[in-house]
């Protein structure tokens, strides 16, 4: 039983030579195989699942999802059994997360990706009820109040003294977590890996809900690239630059753009340079095999 994950992996200073104010919270070490982001947001739908007696939870996800990967591996850890619809057309070969997952004993359901894209209905998850009357469902990267609560388990790694947070943004459950238990008069910073500007409201929207003042956090636009899960050749220079300068890989999706986004703010806007800064490494790596 893994019950806490070791959170001590932050790589000293003077690994980053370029921006030597700034901490990586090595995320991506928190399990060999595993990501930490994903791992700390299923952790509180664990707690649920058993507290409500079940004995089964149910997500969804593409083929190479950090988060089914995650959520196989706690399975198999937590001894709780694990279902993962995934978003495949028929005879697309198997990935190797699926084969991770296979093997920690998930049992992989292959829907059709028009299937997949009902994901946010009621209807999609009415019909995993009646299929699987005693589960658990989780929605995929879902925002909900546990996933957030659980990415506030990051300050456990976050150097006291700083002054200034970076994360990647995705569905934004990571950068909420971090600006629920932020310690007075730290700035979180989140770099959205999407363009779409809709979500930026929504955004902005779901943490005044959660009353999170504006003061709180920053988000910084123009560093998606062409756009979420999009890649470029100048993103893919910088992540080879950055891996054999720190030793640290980068993932395409997410640390890619954020870590890319806070070296242009340091070096070419010369910005921060007085600060404490942490960023996080969410992990994902997994991902890249192929
Ligand atoms: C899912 C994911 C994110 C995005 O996190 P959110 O909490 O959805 O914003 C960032 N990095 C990695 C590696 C991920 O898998």
């Amino acid at each position: 039983m893994t019950e806490e994950f070791n959170t001590t992996f932050v790589v000293p200073n003077d690994t980053w030579a370029e921006c030597p104010n700034v901490v990586i919270v090595r995320g991506d070490l928190i399990h060999p195989i595993v990501s930490g982001n994903k791992l700390y947001k299923l952790e509180p739908h664990f707690k649920n699942a058993k507290n409500l007696n079940k004995s089964l939870i149910v997500s969804v996800g593409g083929r190479y999802s950090n988060h089914l990967h995650a959520l196989a591996w706690m399975g198999n850890d937590r001894g709780i059994a694990t279902i993962g619809f995934v978003r495949s057309y028929s005879g697309q070969s198997v990935t190797p997360t699926m084969l991770d997952c296979a093997q920690w004993g998930m049992q992989l359901k292959y829907i059709e990706p028009r299937v997949y894209d009902e994901r946010y209905e009621t209807s999609f998850w009415s019909q995993i009820e009646k299929d699987y009357p005693d589960s658990y469902a989780i929605a995929e990267g879902g925002w909900s109040e546990d996933s957030i609560l659980g990415s506030s388990q990051w300050w456990s790694s976050i150097p006291i003294g700083t002054n200034l947070v970076v994360t990647a943004v995705g569905s934004g459950t990571t950068l909420a977590g971090l600006l629920l238990s932020a310690p007075q008069g730290v700035k979180v910073v989140g770099v959205p890996v999407y363009r779409d500007p809709t979500g930026y409201q929504d955004l902005r929207d779901s943490l005044h809900k959660l009353g999170i003042s504006p003061s709180q956090y920053e988000l910084w636009p123009g560093y998606a690239g062409k756009g979420f899960g999009r890649s470029s050749a100048q993103l893919k220079q910088f992540a080879d630059a950055f891996w054999s300068q720190t030793g640290v890989q980068l993932d395409p999706v997410y640390n890619v753009k954020s870590f890319h986004a806070l070296h242009d703010k340091l070096l070419n806007q010369r910005a921060f340079g007085d600060l404490k800064i942490a960023i996080l490494h969410t992990g994902g790596l997994q991902g890249l095999r192929s």
